[in-house]
């Protein structure tokens, strides 16, 4: 097993580059969270991608870490309600497994590329997991619900899964099937939590320098939409504006817009319920 993360492809990078940021976020007196993991998980490489990131995109807009919290909010109702049984999809350096404090007797299925497991099992041997995690190494563009249930994963449980930071990688039909095999392993009152680029985001002249970073590290952003919700047609969505969490944490530089202008947010975070 290796550590190295030269055997990472780009997409994976982008896993190390957000690792940076919760990492430097954790630093901060203001913090939105604390994940004591991020900084070793993200390692040279993270670092140097971000410093790129910061240098092409200039002072950005506190995004990743008020998804983090977002997410991190999510997973603590989701456990409140009783789930206990979690899939990150496309965990990459996520440390949540580690880091937060589950009830007794949840499992978390962590899904990503069979390098990426194998690089945060390397960085992280020696470390414990704080519920029972289950890494499953799996291409997200083909049906991994075999290789999941496979691993112990009960479509009879009520499940809380993760999206985070990946549909903008994908092609439009791949997320539209991973949305269904997702759909089709939920029992009722399972919950998705996920994120999705604006389609204006991938055109608004304040991300063009992250998008052509994006572009040139081999990661390009080439999913996007303004109707996310529609990914889950038979659950109950709730699409949040990032500005309307970062707000009022005193952590968002732009204004809210003037009541009654058309919301077209440059991304939106969605909890999403299956009745
Ligand atoms: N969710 C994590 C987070 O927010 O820290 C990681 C996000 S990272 C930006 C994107 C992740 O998607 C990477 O870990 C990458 O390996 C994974 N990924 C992208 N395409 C994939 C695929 N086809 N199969 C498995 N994993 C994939």
């Amino acid at each position: 097993m290796t550590n190295k993360a030269e055997v990472l492809n780009p997409v994976a990078i982008t896993g190390l580059l957000v690792a940076a940021m919760r990492a430097d976020e954790s630093t901060r007196p203001d913090r939105l969270f604390e994940d004591p993991f991020a900084a070793i998980l993200a390692g040279e490489r993270g670092k140097d991608a971000l410093a790129t990131y910061r240098a092409a995109v200039g002072p950005s807009i506190p995004i990743i870490e008020v998804r983090t919290r977002f997410y991190d909010e999510g997973l603590e109702r989701a456990a409140d309600d009783g789930i206990r049984q979690v899939v990150l999809v496309a965990a990459g350096a996520d440390a949540r497994a580690y880091r937060l404090r589950w009830h007794s007797g949840t499992r978390v299925f962590e899904l990503d590329q069979p390098a990426v497991l194998a690089y945060k099992a390397a960085v992280l041997a020696g470390s414990e997991p704080t519920c029972e995690r289950v890494p499953v190494p799996v291409d997200l563009a083909k049906d991994f619900s075999g290789a999941l249930r496979g691993a112990g994963f009960d479509s009879n449980r009520r499940t809380a899964w993760v999206v985070e930071g990946l549909l903008q990688y994908l092609e439009e039909p791949t997320v539209k099937l991973l949305f269904e095999r997702i759909d089709a392993l939920s029992a009722a009152g399972s919950v998705v939590l996920y994120d999705a680029v604006g389609r204006a985001a991938l055109r608004a002249p304040q991300l063009q320098g992250a998008l052509t970073m994006m572009k040139e590290l081999g990661a390009p952003w080439i999913f996007g939409s303004d109707e996310p919700a529609s990914l889950l047609p038979r659950w109950n969505v709730q699409a949040i504006d990032p500005g309307d969490i970062g707000r009022p944490l005193g952590r968002w530089p732009i204004p809210a817009p003037p009541p009654n202008t058309p919301a077209r947010p440059l991304g939106y975070l969605l909890e999403a319920r299956k009745a």
